[in-house]
């Protein structure tokens, strides 16, 4: 059932993943929750639940790498930087959203990070053909940058802007990437807010009638 394991993949470890794009669910580790916003990457051992929920963090080599940042003061530096990127990233998405384009330093902002921690990928054979492999290498915190500005990248030039909505509940802030073939999604979930929201407005219709 397509429902059921989209209901699943909602929320994973605490984290939430409606996105339906990488750069989306990273803006998204900020949502308000029964009122409050509520920062879900706090800290470098956050941000390690992240990597791991997020599946950009796979191997049990890499795991205990990622690790090894917990309570580490290179960690915490990078999480604060991290989450200061993603409020202008959030600027970024409101102005795409709005029908404008994202501002200029935003642009050269990623476009340093893209130079400076470039995707990594090698090619392999797989049965009759080649295909691509993109991985992570988690050296060092500032390494999380290479798969957040590719998401980012991807997402400024390869996603239809009216595409890109904020949910339709007004005290809700999460973003999505509308991938329904009307386009016609409203809701960061429909556990979330589509049932709040639709169990309103019977309410205002039975009021009114
Ligand atoms: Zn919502």
């Amino acid at each position: 059932m397509a429902g059921a394991s989209l209901q699943q993949k909602e929320w994973v470890d605490d984290f939430l993943f409606v996105g339906n794009q990488l750069a989306l669910d990273f803006l998204n580790t900020k949502p308000i929750l029964e009122g409050e916003a509520r920062e879900l990457l706090p800290s470098a051992a956050a941000l390690e639940q992240w990597l791991i929920a997020s599946g950009i963090v796979t191997s049990q080599k890499d795991r205990a790498l990622v690790r090894a940042w917990r309570d580490s003061r290179q960690g915490e530096a990078f999480v604060k930087k991290l989450i200061a990127f993603r409020e202008r990233l959030r600027g970024a998405i409101l102005r795409l959203e709005g029908g404008l384009l994202p501002e200029d330093a935003f642009l050269a902002e990623v476009n340093v990070l893209l130079k400076e921690y470039p995707r990594r990928a090698s090619v392999h054979q797989q049965g009759s053909k080649v295909v691509l492999d993109v991985f992570f290498e988690p050296r060092k915190p500032e390494d999380v940058w290479a798969p957040i500005v590719a998401a980012t990248a991807e997402l400024l030039s390869e996603v239809e802007p009216s595409r890109i909505r904020k949910c339709e509940s007004e005290s809700c802030i999460v973003h999505f990437y509308d991938t329904s073939k009307k386009g016609s999604r409203r809701w960061c979930s429909m556990n979330i807010c589509g049932n709040k929201l639709k169990v309103a407005g019977y309410q205002r219709r039975r009021r009114l009638a």
